[in-house]
């Protein structure tokens, strides 16, 4: 029996290939290849899908992240808080600017509690960055509630949300700048990196425009020490492809959550739970399971991958080893690290192979 893979690209690329072919080679043939119509084009396209006024295309989530603080002035003494529960980038995003990260603990939905945020504020907190993690959009109503009452700033980091909102507004727009990823397997992805932030600001899409492409507006006038983060033509193109159809991409995904929620019915398993009001896109389904990795090779040996995000959080990463957390320091995170995982949810999942998957979870543990 063939493997199921925790994803399959080529897949996402065959259904819509001419269209793909057809924009690619346009663009090769066209000539110009940085910054031109292509990139114009998807940053409107892209702040009418989200509902901003503006959209800057950069090369990647983490540079979308790292000019977002950049373009806000939050550096050096300053600290902004973010769920411990993410992917590293979140916190890269923060750290890199010479800022400070302080954790929240998650809640049940795997999003920053809110009831923690406010404990964690001190006089040095500029920010929050609300991740809307695995495509279910946070619960923004008392986030954006705290920042207002607190004077913070609000950025989002959309890389696994596109399309997801919160009482019908899109994520990315309750803040001041919403950030995404087009890495392949994001809900829209694209053939390479890339990523863009949303605002309605035109003073910081203003800022990010100049940061983006070595500090500059007018060419060989440097304003600031920007750095190189531009989008691509080919992958604006692509994306602009991509965009049209991200309506299906996401619905697809969504039925086939539904149909996971249905039917997998085995009680040593914790199913994803959905927040009133929270669009969830479910850029990935994850499950939760005292005896994880059992289940992960029991799975594996029946031919279907999994994958966990993310077994180690960022305050136990190496790379973090200098804030001078231990283990117990977020007891709700690191025992979501310990137990979660994510069941193949991709576009292109074939009824077929989520009834193998489906049939195999609900024989775990009990043959
Ligand atoms: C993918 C991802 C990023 C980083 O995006 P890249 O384009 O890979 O740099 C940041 N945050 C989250 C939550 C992500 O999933």
């Amino acid at each position: 029996m063939e493997t199921i893979q925790t994803n399959r690209l080529d897949r996402g690329f065959f259904r819509y290939q001419k269209e793909f072919e057809d924009k690619a080679l346009k663009v090769l043939r066209s000539g110009w290849y940085i910054l031109g119509k292509e990139v114009s084009a998807f940053e409107e396209e892209y702040a009418a899908f989200t509902g901003s006024k503006h959209c800057v295309g950069v090369a990647s989530g983490l540079d979308a992240l790292i000019l977002a603080f950049r373009a806000l002035g939050i550096g050096e003494g300053d600290e902004v808080i973010v769920q411990a529960n993410t992917y590293i980038a979140s916190v890269m995003g923060i750290t890199i600017n010479g800022a400070t990260p302080v954790f929240v603990e998650p809640d049940g939905f795997y999003q920053a509690d809110a009831d923690l945020i406010e404990e964690r504020i001190t006089d040095r907190t500029r920010a929050v960055l609300v991740v809307h993690l695995y495509g279910q959009a946070a619960g923004m109503d008392r986030i954006t509630d705290i920042c207002r009452r607190h004077g913070l700033k609000l950025v989002e980091d959309c890389a696994q949300s596109h399309g997801a909102g919160f009482r019908g507004r899109m994520s990315g727009t309750f803040g001041d700048i919403g950030c995404f990823s087009f890495y392949p397997s994001k809900n829209i992805g694209a053939f390479g990196d890339a990523g863009c932030i949303v605002t309605d600001d035109e003073g910081i899409a203003g800022r990010i425009r100049v940061l983006r492409n070595y500090g500059s507006e007018k060419r060989y006038h440097n304003e600031v020490v920007g750095m190189n983060s531009r989008l691509d033509e080919i992958q604006a193109g692509l994306l602009r492809v991509r965009l049209k159809h991200a309506k299906e991409l996401n619905s697809e995904k969504q039925a086939l959550a539904e149909r996971y929620d249905r039917e997998i019915d085995n009680p040593l398993l914790t199913l994803p739970k959905k927040r009133e009001s929270c669009d969830h896109i479910y850029h990935q389904y994850v499950i939760r399971c005292k005896k994880r990795d059992e289940l992960r090779k029991y799975l594996e040996e029946q031919g279907i991958m999994t994958i966990i995000h993310y077994p180690i959080p960022p305050h136990l990463s190496e790379a973090y080893g200098y804030l001078g957390y231990g283990k117990g320091s977020f007891p709700v995170t690191e025992s979501y690290a310990d137990t979660v995982l994510s069941i193949p949810m991709y576009n292109g999942l074939t009824d077929e192979e989520q009834s193998r998957v489906i049939d195999c979870l609900n024989r775990f543990g009990r043959s």
